[in-house]
């Protein structure tokens, strides 16, 4: 077998870098990475920068130096790759430069540089699990590899066709996660909603008791734990609708992500998206109607070859109309390997970068609006971490690492994996702030 990729790390900078530097580093081991602890043993070295103050600055600039000397192929993340002409002014031979919590960014451009290996077994169960820190919410990855071919994507050529885990031990699983002390379950995948399709849905065996390797009756099952189950990259086949009413009855959280990558039927055809003929909009609206606390996520690519300043504008209506609660957006950047690299009329930098500022300020201002209607709202929380000032919770509505938060002021003695009643008191564009109802 081949050995793993191997992953040299350098984390400047203050606790908020360092966090950043263990989520990139566990989402890179879960993946299959080694991380190593020197440069000559790496395939690639990360650098965690701080840019603060001009000392830290000083520091970053003369660490990626030291790693391209004695490594040579180096990735650049954190608070200096905000100004990313610091960077290449002085080290034109950096890889790439990703600015501050560009944590998926930083992922992706590993995944460029240094693919993550393909082994169907070590990629469904790695051998130090797939748990992610902190212990009281893990990620349960369902199946692996994707049965599409989106024209910016490679994963099918890394990972292969979709491969799900048998359902007895994908529940097997989750249910030693809960009964270890894991309060919360992501359930990530390439194609979540695909599940079980490779197997013909066959059945299995849990608790003694058949089900049948199907999303629906996953979720179902996820959802007799007793424990948050949150979905994520659902791609909205038909039958996703009948997850929604579990949502409504609170047996999963209400919460789905969804990639939706654009609102333009014609962009959507050319990057040959899963499902690209719904009319997503009908079933957002279907899906809230059923389910009104319903939070949906999603990520969109601006600038895809060929997108068209009217294409922009159908994805700007379509983000309007969804009113989707939290949004991320991504420059499309072309990865070696991928079919949409042949396509024509590529889109100018500048306007890239235009388009998705608009597009993200659209997002940030229904955001905002959404989260204003909260105040005074009650709801649970999950505490994360606690400080000094405040404790970080997250509500049913926020996935770890990748959405808001839940701020909570005069937390007392709150700690890490507590349950917390909170009265919502304010809300800005992403997060909002709270007041202790009731701790558990
Ligand atoms: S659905 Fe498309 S973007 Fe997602 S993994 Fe499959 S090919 Fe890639």
């Amino acid at each position: 077998m081949a050995s793993p990729p191997r992953i040299g790390f350098v984390s400047l900078g203050c606790p908020k870098a360092l966090v950043d530097s263990e989520r990139i580093l566990t989402r890179l081991r879960a993946e299959g990475y080694d991380v190593v602890g020197t440069y000559e043993d790496a395939n690639l070295v990360v650098v965690n920068t701080c840019g603060f103050i001009d000392d830290a600055v000083h520091e970053s600039l003369e660490a990626i130096g030291e790693a391209l000397a004695r490594n040579g192929r180096v990735i650049v993340t954190g608070c200096l790759g905000a100004r990313p002409e610091t960077i290449t002014e002085r080290h034109p031979s950096v890889l790439k430069v990703t600015g501050p919590h560009a944590y998926e960014e930083v992922v992706s451009a590993v995944h460029e540089q240094l693919a993550p290996l393909h082994d169907p077994f070590v990629d469904l169960v790695p051998p130090q699990g797939i748990r992610l820190t902190p212990r009281h919410y893990a990620y349960l990855k369902i199946s692996e590899g994707c049965n599409h071919r989106c024209t910016f994507c490679v994963i099918p050529s890394l990972r292969g066709d979709l491969a799900s885990r048998p359902i007895g031990e994908v529940m097997l699983e989750a249910e030693r996660l809960v009964q270890a002390g894991v309060k919360e379950l992501l359930v990530i995948s390439q194609d979540t909603s695909a599940y079980g399709a490779d197997l013909r849905y066959s059945t299995g065996f849990w608790g003694g008791k058949p089900v049948k390797a199907r999303f629906t009756d996953l979720v179902r099952s996820l959802g007799s734990l007793g424990a948050w189950v949150r979905l994520h990259y659902v791609y909205p086949y038909p039958h996703v609708d009948e997850v929604i009413p579990l949502m409504a009855e609170g047996r999963v959280l209400p919460y789905l992500d969804v990639p939706f990558q654009h609102g333009s039927p014609r962009v959507l055809r050319l990057m040959k998206r899963p499902a690209h003929a719904e009319d997503t909009l009908a079933r957002i609206r279907a899906w809230r109607s059923v389910c009104p606390d319903l939070a949906i996520r999603s990520t969109f690519i601006v600038g895809f070859p060929g997108e068209t300043e009217q294409d922009f504008g159908l994805l700007l209506d379509w983000l309007r109309e969804a009113r989707l609660d939290r949004v991320g957006c991504f420059k499309y950047s072309p990865v070696a390997g991928a079919a949409a690299n042949d396509l024509s009329d590529p889109v100018p930098e500048e306007v890239k970068q235009e388009r998705h500022d608009r597009f993200m300020e659209l997002a940030a201002a229904i955001s905002a609006e959404k989260l204003a209607a909260k105040v005074g709202r009650r709801m649970r929380v999950l505490v994360d971490a606690v400080g000094e000032e405040a404790a970080i919770a997250r509500s049913t509505a926020d996935a770890p690492e990748i959405d808001g938060v839940v701020r909570i002021i005069k937390a007392g003695r709150l700690a890490p994996g507590d349950w917390a009643d909170v009265e919502i008191t304010g809300a800005d564009a992403y997060d909002l702030t709270a007041r202790i109802s009731r701790r558990h």
